[in-house]
């Protein structure tokens, strides 16, 4: 059984790594804001709650990410572990980790300056279908505009222009940047604690590829 959460902020690359980690150790990659947008697509009444906080680039409310999340690590495939994307986003959150008991074994934090992730994100393009996700300049799929494994056409998403950009974090330093510290100071305090690691995401992606899986292994 092995827990991983995925720290950082918007466009860190926190989608890219949960890939490969999720191939290397065979675990599901949860990532909370693709099956909001999934709800969005669907048009549950969870989607219809969720869009309009997301498209202003705000945070959807604890309790719902929480009851989604329990139910999604409740399901068969979870049963050796799981990759948390995008969750935890608040304190709140990261509590009620501890409060259902589900263990953490590793903290696996992004680091990328506000400058660089709105030149990254405004280049995004995602399959919505697998999550797969490119960048115009970073990381172009084979064919442009299209997907590498199915040949289906990439989206930009709704939140990725340099306003909602902008407000988006402005909610990471204000709502989520602070997990960093709260996992290092439970880190070091040991215990059950997840181990806390820090990882530099300006690097090449197969740089920081390598250097999270061998800190993992
Ligand atoms: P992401 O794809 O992880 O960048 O998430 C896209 C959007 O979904 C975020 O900007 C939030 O509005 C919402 N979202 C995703 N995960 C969470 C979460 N754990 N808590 C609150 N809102 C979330």
């Amino acid at each position: 059984m092995m827990r991983i959460i995925l720290l950082g902020p918007p466009g860190a690359g926190k989608g890219t790594q949960s890939q490969f980690i999720s191939k290397e150790f065979g675990i599901p990659q949860i990532s909370t804001g693709d099956m909001l947008r999934s709800a969005i697509a669907e048009g549950t009444e969870l989607g219809k709650q969720a869009k309009g906080v997301m498209d202003a680039g705000g945070l959807v409310s604890d309790d719902l990410i929480i009851n989604l999340v329990k139910e999604r690590i409740s399901k068969p495939d979870c049963a050796n572990g799981c990759i948390f994307d995008g969750f935890p986003r608040t304190i709140a959150q990261a509590e009620a980790l501890v409060d259902a008991d589900i263990k953490i074994d590793h903290v696996v934090e992004i680091s990328v300056p506000d400058d660089e992730i709105v030149s990254r994100l405004s280049g995004r393009r995602q399959h919505p279908a697998s999550g797969r996700v490119y960048h115009v300049k970073y990381n172009p799929p084979k064919v442009e505009g299209v997907d590498d494994e199915t040949g289906e056409p990439l989206i930009q998403r709704d939140d990725a222009q340099e306003d909602t950009i902008r407000d988006r974090l402005k909610t990471y330093h204000d709502q989520t940047a602070m997990l960093g510290g709260f996992y290092q100071d439970k880190s070091k305090a040991g215990g059950d604690a997840p181990e806390y690691h820090q990882f530099d995401g300006t690097q090449d992606i197969d740089v920081v590829k390598e250097q999270i899986l061998s800190t993992l292994k």
